[in-house]
């Protein structure tokens, strides 16, 4: 068994791996970006290496840096977990040929599953289905359009280097060919470095499902059965189950013993993912699944089989690379309950999903019987600009697949982060809509109801009225008067708009965290939100008597009228922010002189941030 490891990632994945290997009693080497200094995966490895500069193509995707990172630790093995380096065939070899162990695949089965095109052909020969079309090397425009109208429209232009649902192209017809075909080549050209592409029928109600497989080096290679990753938002998986709903076991045995296959077409070893594309139009069966592609490493959504079947994968991972045979055999796997995951990003559903960055100032997570975590960050940590904004990954167990769902929602229900947006409403939204709630899911689900689905909650009643009696003054405090209780109002800003909250009379129900200075937290339905006081004169920073000018809520500067060493009166105004679509004006609180100015136009500020510092002149 190796002894030591280096993982050449970051975020949640990094973390997960670090977990089995401290487990299996493995010396734990993290690398890291500036941006990454303090990231979790650094403070939780046993050791962390600096590999360079925040972007990813200056650190995390340099080969050589992560391979003088493995020599100056004396790192044994290197795991490349997803992404960055994971399918990088040349990578592999230079760890080979550094004489470090490479917990992956061969080289050589990473370049025979690399390109679309190439694996599609490898996997008709090895009798795997595979979607109809053209994967051929032909690329003449009219040639191509030839082959699109003799598979019959609709058609799928797909980059053959493509990833990460890009270079895609959906066609209706023929007049919309010759368009789509160069932009998709353009795009590919841009992207990939390559613009070869091949043309599939395009399926009516796809639904995406794969299958776990693993191998080892002694011939053996079995499968941890299928995932449903069906929810898609733009081809990028969004919830992923174990099993997958509607799968009888006639079915599953036929594509399972396909991914099988599909992987000893390529001697595979390590974990790896066989991606299928089944006809969701009717009921599941085995002549309507095909294959699409393989992923050549760990998937994301790798834990929803964990649960189903009690197997760690990235133990069985560590374990192959070392040379063991696999832990079990086919016929000790078997399918236990139903399992589903849900990615958490910092991200803004409401803004057409912009993602979301900054200091997680609050990080709450929901729990629940048989519920886990995958996360990469903690609370006070940074979501960077440079990475995927995933938070987590939210993951939850049950009997069966409505136990499952509904223990998910709950996590992600309870789950409470601020400033930074999530996608957690969005998320319960998604797991209650009727046809994902009946099992009835296709890849254009979201596409079809996304706006609906992406609705921002309101919080209820109670906990506003319980989060505003703890900001009113004592006067119209609730509960004053026995009987006939007070209708009493009071105006607060909710995340920046002015709302009217009845006070008089409200019951202390509901929860509010106990807020930065200037306000309450509530948290509800995977949303939170900020309530604070509003003031008739629009001032609402600054006033704590203390001089410092905080911004009240996350928002842009947009104006700053004074400069540093300025004298200014009561009143005055200093700087505008704008924040939720209003501005609001922050004034001097007394007479005195700008001590301190750090508010810059132009620049995002976070909560509570000092914008300013005024000083009383005596
Ligand atoms: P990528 O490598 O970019 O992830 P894939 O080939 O895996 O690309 O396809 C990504 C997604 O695109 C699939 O999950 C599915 O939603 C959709 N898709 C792919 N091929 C087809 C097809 N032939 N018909 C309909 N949808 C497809």
């Amino acid at each position: 068994m190796i002894t030591s490891l280096l993982i050449a990632n970051r975020g949640e994945i990094a973390c997960r791996i670090i977990r089995t290997a401290r487990v299996m009693g493995i010396r734990t080497i993290a690398v890291h970006s500036d941006a990454d200094a303090d990231a979790l995966h650094v403070r939780e490895a046993d050791e962390a290496v600096h590999i360079g500069a925040s972007p990813a193509r200056e650190s995390y995707l340099v080969g050589d840096r992560i391979l003088a990172a493995a020599r100056a630790t004396g790192a044994e093995a290197i795991h490349p977990g997803y992404g960055f380096l994971s399918e990088n065939a040349a990578f592999a070899q230079a760890v080979l040929d550094a004489g470090l162990v490479w917990v992956g695949p061969d080289p050589s089965s990473i370049t025979a599953m690399g390109l679309k095109d190439a694996a599609k052909t490898l996997m008709a020969q090895a009798g795997v289905p595979v979607t109809p079309g053209y994967m051929g090397a032909n690329q003449d425009a009219v040639f191509l359009a030839q082959e699109a109208a003799k598979i019959g429209y609709p058609v799928l232009i797909k980059a053959v280097a493509g990833g990460g649902g890009k270079g895609m192209r959906l066609v209706e017809s023929g007049d919309a060919f010759a368009d789509a075909l160069a932009s998709c080549k353009r795009e590919a050209a841009a992207s990939f470095g390559n613009d070869h592409v091949l043309i599939e029928k395009y399926i009516a109600s796809p639904r995406h499902i794969e299958v776990q497989v693993f191998g080892d080096r002694h011939g053996n290679v079995v499968h941890l059965f299928e995932r449903d990753c069906s929810l898609q938002r733009r081809h990028q998986k969004v919830i992923e189950e174990a099993p997958a709903p509607g799968m009888d076991a006639a079915t599953r045995e036929a594509l399972c013993a396909a991914a099988v296959r599909a992987a000893k077409a390529v001697d595979y070893v390590g974990a790896g993912t066989i991606e299928f594309i089944a006809d969701g139009s009717g009921a599941l069966s085995a002549d309507r699944i095909w294959f699409m592609e393989m992923n050549t490493r760990l998937q994301v959504e790798h834990p929803v089989t964990e649960a189903i079947t009690g197997v760690d994968l990235v133990e069985w991972q560590l374990r192959v690379a070392s040379g063991e045979p696999l832990p079990l055999a086919q016929h000790d796997l078997a399918i236990d309950g139903w399992a589903m995951e849900a990615r958490l990003y910092a991200e803004d559903p409401a803004k057409g999903f912009m993602p979301s960055i900054g200091k997680l100032d609050l990080l709450q997570f929901g729990e629940a019987e048989g519920g886990r975590i995958d996360t990469g960050v903690y609370e006070g940590a940074e979501v960077s600009p440079f990475y995927d904004p995933m938070i987590a990954k939210v993951i939850a167990w049950g009997d069966d697949r409505d136990e499952a769902r509904e223990r998910l929602g709950a996590m992600l229900e309870d789950t409470a982060v601020w400033p930074v947006r999530t996608n957690a409403a969005f998320l319960v939204n998604a797991l209650r809509h009727p046809d994902f709630a009946a099992g009835r899911v296709d890849t254009g689900l979201i596409g079809r109801d996304g706006e609906a689905l992406a609705v921002d909650p309101m919080p209820s009643d109670a906990v506003l009225q319980a989060a505003a009696a703890s900001l009113t003054p004592a006067g119209i405090a609730p509960g004053l008067r026995l009987n006939a209780p007070p209708r009493r109002k009071a105006w607060f800003l909710l995340d920046g708009e002015k709302v009217e909250i009845e006070v008089g009379g409200a019951q202390a129900a509901g929860g509010g965290t106990d807020a930065p200075s200037t306000g309450v937290l509530v948290a509800e339905q995977g949303r939170a939100w900020l309530l604070t006081p509003w003031r008739r004169d629009g001032t609402h920073g600054g006033a704590d008597g203390s001089g410092a000018i905080l911004a009240p809520m996350p928002g842009k500067v947009i104006a700053v009228d004074v400069a540093e060493g300025q004298a200014v009166t009561r009143g005055q105004k200093l700087l505008t922010l704008e924040a939720m679509k209003m501005e609001h004006t922050l004034v001097a609180p007394f007479d005195g002189v700008v001590a301190r100015l750090d508010a810059v136009a132009g620049r995002q500020v976070q909560v509570d941030a000092l914008l300013a510092q005024i000083e009383e002149t005596a």
